[in-house]
């Protein structure tokens, strides 16, 4: 299994080399040069663990990684880390059936990916002999600073810095990353929005020059973002696991169908389950869910995407997005592979602001569903699903859930649907317990933990521990313009 560019024929390259490299030196994505075809019965995934599942799924992508290898990196990533032994739980309510891929050190499905990827990491760096020390250089919205944190802190032999958008985040995401200990690490608050972080960042990866001058350093540049392969491949074995829970639970019989509905950002997670479909997995519909930075919505309606419209700061922060970094991996597989193609439509995105796909093209879309969601119908579906079903949603899981409600509405579709949702209430005590009851309205995120708790069975997560009154480690704030020479301050 090899890996190439979606904007360039090169000559493919190992998986570790493309873990190492994060992105491609003119600015594309990697992709296998082939999806693998599932090698077991999706009667074997209703008997497996979590473990097992995540194994017999990355072994198609990273063959060239021993066995004994990879068991390692998943039995040391998904181990006591997690709450629950199920590491993805199947949530099934009156109306839904929630995968919850919230129960890791950070209570959102970044944790999926982010607690695997630094073993890869370093797996890929013996592998290639690679002495250089590793700097993992990412932008975040909110939830992935925090898990590349909790996964790469304190990891001998790589470095980590993180760009949030300083006032884009939610009070708890922000203290939860400025609290993060370990020598290694390096958190900064930019004055700017997810997308000016992410350009920024992705700018820096590409600058050879810069590049030179670490290398000299002895450092070395990679990417927790979505965009690593390294972080996509793991999202993949989920879907695999929620068919073989519906399954176990008589929700589908073996082969049916099953539909997924993804709140959705950089389009990493519902790539993740395209990829799912296109190895074998019975998956009918993928229903993407945005909120009000619909770029998505209208994209899948229209089939042109155009990220020229305001950018909306809402109470799902972890997808206001406009640039949904991993749609360019879909543009390359649906184009029939066409990278002069992908690179004209990213060089228009990046000058324009917008590019159209080809009537081909949108053939290949024809079992994406785009749905979108604001705030008030968020918070809405909260307190419906709250009272009718005593299962509280997060504001990002809530999007998912309206969308999907409007979906049946429109379509009449029965196929058994799993509702993909991706950070615990406790993240959002704020936005999801004043959509409960508008008294709460004054009282901040961490006060309102306690009032959560009472409505919520079970323990507190251990991330929210004491969250309040945790030391602050990391104070720096800057500028976009400013962001690169953070780097080279930080690493020299
Ligand atoms: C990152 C994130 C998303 C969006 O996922 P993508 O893979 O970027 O589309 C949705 N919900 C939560 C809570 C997230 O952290």
């Amino acid at each position: 299994m090899l890996y190439t560019s979606t904007r360039r024929k090169l000559n493919p390259i190992t998986a570790t080399k493309a873990i190492l490299q994060g992105i491609s030196s003119e600015g594309g994505l990697f992709v296998p040069t082939k999806l693998p075809k599932m090698d077991f019965t999706v009667d074997e995934l209703s008997k497996w663990s979590y473990q097992e599942i995540a194994y017999r799924v990355m072994r198609l992508f990273f063959d060239e990684i021993q066995d004994e290898d990879l068991k390692y990196c998943i039995n040391h990533a998904y181990d006591e880390k997690f709450d629950t032994k199920e590491i993805a739980p199947l949530v099934h309510t009156k109306t839904g059936h929630f995968l919850e891929l919230f129960h890791g050190p950070t209570i959102a499905f970044k944790d999926m990916a982010l607690s695997i990827l630094p073993y890869l990491m370093l797996t890929s760096k013996r592998y290639n002999g690679e002495e250089k020390d590793i700097v993992i250089l990412t932008a975040t919205s909110g939830d992935t600073g925090k898990a590349a944190l909790e996964g790469f802190a304190n990891v001998a032999g790589t470095k980590i810095i993180v760009f949030f958008p300083q006032d884009g985040v939610s009070e708890v995401q922000k203290q939860q990353m400025l609290t993060t200990e370990g020598e290694n690490t390096c958190v900064i608050g930019v004055r700017g929005n997810f997308d000016d972080c992410q350009s920024t960042v992705k700018e820096i990866f590409q600058d050879q020059v810069f590049a030179e001058e670490l290398s000299s350093k002895n450092y070395k540049f990679s990417s927790a973002n979505s965009i690593n392969v390294g972080r996509l491949v793991p999202q993949v074995a989920y879907y695999f696991a929620a068919y073989g829970k519906m399954l176990r639970d008589g929700k589908v019989v073996a082969g049916e169908a099953m539909n997924v509905v993804v709140p959705t950002g950089n389009f990493g997670n519902i790539l993740a389950a395209y990829y799912a479909k296109e190895m074998g997995l019975p998956i009918g519909k993928l229903i993407c869910a945005s909120n009000s930075n619909k770029v998505l919505f209208d994209f899948f309606e229209s089939g042109t995407y155009d990220r020229n419209r305001p950018f909306f700061l809402t109470e799902s922060p972890s997808m206001d997005i406009l640039i949904s970094s991993n749609l360019e991996r879909l543009l390359y597989h649906i184009s029939g592979e066409d990278t002069e193609l992908v690179s004209d439509m990213m060089t228009a995105l990046k000058e324009e602001g917008k590019y159209a796909v080809t009537d081909k093209m949108r053939e290949g879309l024809k079992d994406f569903y785009g749905g979108y969601a604001d705030d008030v119908k968020t918070k809405a579906y909260i307190k419906k699903v709250y009272e009718e079903e005593g299962y509280l949603m997060d504001t990002h899981t809530a999007v998912a859930y309206a969308v999907y409600d409007d979906y049946l509405k429109e379509t009449k579709d029965e196929t058994p649907t799993v509702i993909v949702s991706t950070a615990s209430p406790y993240k959002f005590t704020h936005s999801v317990m004043t959509a409960l009851d508008s008294k709460y309205e004054e009282i901040g995120d961490f006060k309102l933990l306690e009032e959560m708790h009472h409505l919520i069975k079970g323990d507190m997560p251990k991330a929210m521990d004491q969250i309040e009154t945790r030391k602050i480690w990391h104070k720096e704030v800057c500028d976009v313009s400013q962001m690169k020479e953070m780097v080279r301050k930080f690493l020299v």
